[in-house]
C-alpha cells in the first residue's frame, strides 16, 4: 500500500444518530483530507455489540450523504474483521505480549482499575486477553493541533483489553487492525481519544504496525462545560436541513465566513470550504456550543 499520499478517514461507532460532535469530526477529518489531495473512507466501528443501536449504522451513513460528504472507497465494518483480529491477537499471545486474564472490573477497583497482575485466583471459562504493558512504558508522540503529548501507559492505564470477557473486540485492537489495514497516514478525530492515542501507538508497535499521524479536534462543549452526548436530543443531525450544521461545524473549525453562493447546497458548501479552508485556524482549545450561535447562522 502507498502510504505516501494522505488517507483519512471518519470512524463513527453506530450507538445512535450523528450528532454536532459527530459532525466536527467528520467534516474535519474529511477537509484535512481533501486540502492535502489524499482519501477520505468511512469505517464503522461496530464491535462493541451491548452498545449498538439497531439501524444506527445505516442512518449514519445515510446523514454523511445528506450532508455531501461521501466516502472515496467501500465503507469498512467491523463486524466483518473478526478473523483479521483474531490473527493479530493470536500473534500478540504467541509472542507473550498478550495474556488471558479473567479479573473483573470489581476485583481490579481497589488497584484503581488499573491491572499490573492477575489479582483472581482461579481462572474464568471466558477470560479477557490484555496486552501486557511493561513499567516504564511512557510513549510520546505529536499531536499535529495539540503539540508534544506524553502518557505512563505502565502506570495511568495499565495491562490493556483486547477482547472482552463477553467476546466482544475492544475498541483499541480493532482500530489498530483497521487504521493499518486500510493505509491510514492520518487519524483526524475527537479530542476524547487523545487519551487512547498512547495506547494504540503502544499496540501498533508490539503488532509491528506503522503509527500514522494524530490529530485531535477540540470538543464542542454544552454550557455546564460537559462534552455535547449523543443522548442530548436536540442536537441530533437534521437530514433535512444540512446547511445550518455544516455553516455551524465550519466555524467551530475556526474558518472565515462563507460568501453567499457557498451556502445553497451542501456540495457547493464543501467546495466553499476546501477553497478556503486553512489548517493553521484550527483552535487548539475546546469550544462552548452557545459561542457558536450568531445572527448569520
Ligand atoms: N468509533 C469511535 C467513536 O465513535 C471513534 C474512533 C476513532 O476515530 O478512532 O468514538
Amino acid at each position: 500500500m502507498d502510504t505516501s499520499h494522505y488517507r483519512g478517514r471518519f470512524a463513527p461507532s453506530p450507538t445512535g444518530p450523528l450528532h454536532f460532535g459527530s459532525l466536527l469530526a467528520a467534516l474535519g477529518s474529511w477537509l484535512l483530507a481533501r486540502h492535502a489531495g489524499g482519501r477520505w473512507l468511512v469505517r464503522i466501528e461496530d464491535v462493541d455489540r451491548g452498545r449498538e443501536v439497531a439501524g444506527a449504522a445505516r442512518d449514519q451513513l445515510d446523514t454523511l450523504a445528506a450532508f455531501g460528504l461521501h466516502p472515496d472507497e467501500p465503507v469498512l465494518w467491523q463486524s466483518s474483521r473478526g478473523e483479521r483480529y483474531r490473527e493479530l491477537l493470536q500473534r500478540l499471545l504467541h509472542q507473550g505480549l498478550a495474556f488471558e486474564c479473567s479479573c473483573s472490573r470489581s476485583e481490579l477497583a481497589a488497584a484503581g482499575g488499573i491491572h499490573h497482575r492477575c489479582v483472581v485466583a482461579a481462572p474464568r471459562p471466558r477470560p479477557a486477553v490484555r496486552l501486557k504493558v511493561a513499567a516504564g512504558a511512557v510513549l510520546a508522540f505529536d499531536d499535529l493541533l495539540r503539540g508534544p503529548q506524553r502518557q505512563d501507559v505502565h502506570a495511568e492505564v495499565g495491562d490493556f483489553v483486547l477482547l472482552r470477557a463477553d467476546g466482544c473486540w475492544a475498541y483499541q485492537l480493532a482500530v489498530v487492525a483497521d487504521d493499518a489495514d486500510q493505509g491510514i497516514t492520518h487519524v483526524v478525530r475527537g479530542a476524547d481519544l487523545l487519551d487512547s492515542t498512547a495506547r494504540q501507538i503502544l499496540l501498533q508497535r508490539a503488532l509491528g504496525l506503522p503509527t500514522p499521524r494524530y490529530l485531535h479536534l477540540p470538543l464542542v462543549l454544552d454550557a455546564d462545560g460537559h462534552k455535547l452526548s449523543k443522548s442530548m436530543a436536540a442536537l441530533p443531525l437534521d437530514r433535512g436541513d444540512p446547511l445550518p450544521a455544516l455553516a455551524l461545524a465550519w466555524k467551530a473549525l475556526g474558518q472565515p465566513a462563507l460568501p453567499a453562493a457557498g451556502r445553497r447546497t451542501p456540495d457547493a458548501m464543501l467546495h466553499a470550504m476546501l477553497q478556503r479552508f486553512d489548517p493553521a485556524r484550527l483552535p487548539r482549545c475546546n469550544i462552548a456550543f452557545a459561542s457558536l450561535r450568531g445572527p448569520n447562522l
